[in-house]
């Protein structure tokens, strides 16, 4: 039995573990990636506003945390993969059988990228889908892509294809981009981007790789074809709640509801980070979640509050 249970192991869960080692709670940080660091991972621009540090990218960043949780030394176990969270009970049962349990359960999971849904999509994973271009754009060097989204990620996804691929194709469902004017006007002066707004991608199609998509522009009754040989999907986040199940309150669109002190509906179950801020997705506020939930935690053990 551990005093608290973190889950996911990005800035808010680091921040939340950090914490509760130094106020003197027994902590165990569960992550199911292979690293720590979350979102950070994705972040290929440099980071300039987190309050007194400035990192090349969010690797950098990513890195930083590390080293100083590690010179923490609390436990941190990465790889988990968790099969079930009991919230009344907080346990959580891993797929290994493992079965933990503690007194406060804290829900740092965050968000992931949300998919289309769209036929060829899961399909086509490894195959031409491309996870990203920073990391991924030499290997689609050559080829035809279409990129989906119009926010910030898919534009500067595309700006990126666009220096290795002779045409990229971006496809939008709205009337008007809403990435950075900075991201937009240099998108416009990039000449072998086509932009397709109020348009949507209905399917991947091809043999062993990606061949061509289908998109449907609004009132087209058909969609038309078109050869490509790399599909980007950018089409904004969802949180990581599924595994929750119904047992916290949560918004429409699944994010965990707390209050000023990130607790949920449920009794000692905090939830931090992304995974409780629709609004405002940073890394300073997820680090500052995770602190205000461990300081919380730490004055109801030792019964200062409620
Ligand atoms: C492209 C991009 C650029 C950004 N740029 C900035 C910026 O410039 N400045 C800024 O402040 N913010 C930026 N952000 C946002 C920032 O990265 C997030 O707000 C921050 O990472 C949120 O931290 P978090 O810990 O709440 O969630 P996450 O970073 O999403 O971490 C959640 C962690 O939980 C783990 N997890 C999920 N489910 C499970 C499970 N079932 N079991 C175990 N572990 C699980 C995940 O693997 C992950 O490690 C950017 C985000 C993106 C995508």
């Amino acid at each position: 039995m551990q005093d608290v249970l973190i889950i996911g192991a990005g800035p808010a869960g680091l921040s939340a573990a950090l914490w509760c080692d130094e106020l003197g709670l027994d902590t165990l940080l569960l992550e199911g990636g292979a690293e720590v660091g979350g979102q950070l991972h994705w972040i290929h621009h440099p980071v300039e506003n987190y309050l007194g540090l400035r990192a090349e990218n969010g690797r950098e960043l990513r890195d930083l945390f590390a080293a100083r949780v590690e010179e923490a030394g609390f436990d941190l176990w990465t790889g988990v993969e968790i099969e079930s969270i009991d919230v009344r009970s907080k346990r959580v049962r891993l797929a290994s059988g493992e079965e933990l349990q503690s007194i406060f359960l804290v829900v740092a999971m965050g968000l992931r990228r949300r998919r289309l849904g769209v036929p060829g999509e899961a399909e086509f994973a490894g195959r031409g889908m491309i996870e990203s271009a920073a990391r991924d754009r030499e290997l689609f060097a050559g080829r035809d892509v279409c990129v989906v989204g119009g926010g910030d990620a898919a534009v500067e996804n595309a700006l990126l294809l666009a220096e290795v691929c002779p045409t990229v194709t971006l496809v939008h469902r709205g009337k008007k981009l809403r990435a950075r004017a900075e991201f937009v006007e240099r998108l416009q002066g990039t000449h072998c981007v086509t932009v397709f707004k109020e348009a949507e991608l209905v399917s991947v199609l091809g043999g062993e790789r990606v061949e061509a998509v289908e998109i449907r522009r609004r009132g087209a009754i058909k969609p038309f074809q078109m050869a490509v040989g790399g599909v980007l999907v950018r089409a904004g986040y969802e949180p990581n709640t599924e595994l929750l199940g119904g047992q916290l309150e949560t918004d429409e669109r699944g994010y965990a509801r707390v209050n000023s002190e990130q607790e949920t509906s449920a009794e000692n179950v905090f939830a931090v980070g992304d995974v409780a801020s629709p609004l405002a997705p940073t890394i300073a506020g997820a680090a500052g979640a995770g602190a205000t939930a461990a300081k919380v935690i730490a004055a109801r053990l030792n019964g200062a509050t409620k």
